[in-house]
């Protein structure tokens, strides 16, 4: 298995897909706790990025192109993310991206850096939100997933990382339902946001299972 810049194109494709699949329920949960546009600001997003991912595309079959690397992809999503997403998840993606390709800039993808990759998105979104885990943000998806992959990396390959990291994001997606969000919009709500999943965690979930279905194609 071999975890090329063609992997990371088809995990941003896919995701790309999967927030188009599922607009409705990710609105759905932000229109409970938030203001109603998560699906929306996702698919614009992504969107924007899968055409630059083809105008790039058509320009790498041009003689004399140069070789695309994993964190080539990660920051074409990064920057798109960041000019084409209006709201709160739009530069914590961003920033997510753009972390994450700082460590995927050359050619060998192995499980250390694939570790490194999810620990550097989830440390810049740390940095971009400031939120603790516990504080109903996707970052309660992010760090399960970090720590997952840490684990499986061990014993495993690449591969068995990303599942990690996905099976553990979903759950702890999952696991936002009771609590009480004290970052970002719905935190307007204080208690009364217990009892709803947030949002940009399950579409952490969606990015994450994404980048596993990218293996297989
Ligand atoms: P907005 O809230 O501006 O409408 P979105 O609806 O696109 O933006 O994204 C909302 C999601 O962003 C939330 O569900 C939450 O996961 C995430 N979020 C908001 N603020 C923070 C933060 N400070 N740190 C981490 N994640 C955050
Ligand atoms: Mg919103
Ligand atoms: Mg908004």
């Amino acid at each position: 298995m071999t975890l090329d810049a063609d992997w990371a194109e088809r995990w941003i494709r896919r995701t790309a897909d999967a927030v188009v699949d599922r607009r409705d329920e990710l609105t759905e949960l932000d229109r409970e706790i938030g203001d109603g546009d998560h699906g929306e600001n996702l698919v614009r997003g992504f969107r924007a990025v899968v055409a630059k991912l083809d105008a790039r595309r058509a320009e790498a079959e041009e003689p004399g192109a140069s070789p695309r690397l994993v964190g080539d992809v990660l920051k074409l999503t990064a920057t798109t993310l960041m000019s084409t997403v209006g709201g709160a998840s739009g530069p914590l993606y961003g920033t997510a991206f753009l972390r994450a390709a700082k460590v995927t800039g050359h050619p060998e993808i192995d499980t250390r850096t694939i570790v490194a990759m999810l620990e550097s998105a989830l440390d810049g979104i740390t940095a971009r939100g400031k939120a603790e885990p516990g504080e109903k943000t996707m970052v309660d998806a992010w760090t399960p997933a970090v720590d997952a992959a840490e684990r499986a990396a061990g014993e495993g390959d690449e591969a068995d990382a990303l599942r990690a990291a996905a099976a553990a994001a979903d759950a702890g997606s999952t696991a936002t339902i009771p609590l009480v969000a004290t970052k970002g919009r719905a935190s307007y709500l204080g208690e009364r946001s217990a009892g709803h999943e947030d949002p940009g965690a399950r579409s952490t979930a969606l990015l994450l299972a994404a980048a596993v279905e990218a293996l297989g194609e």
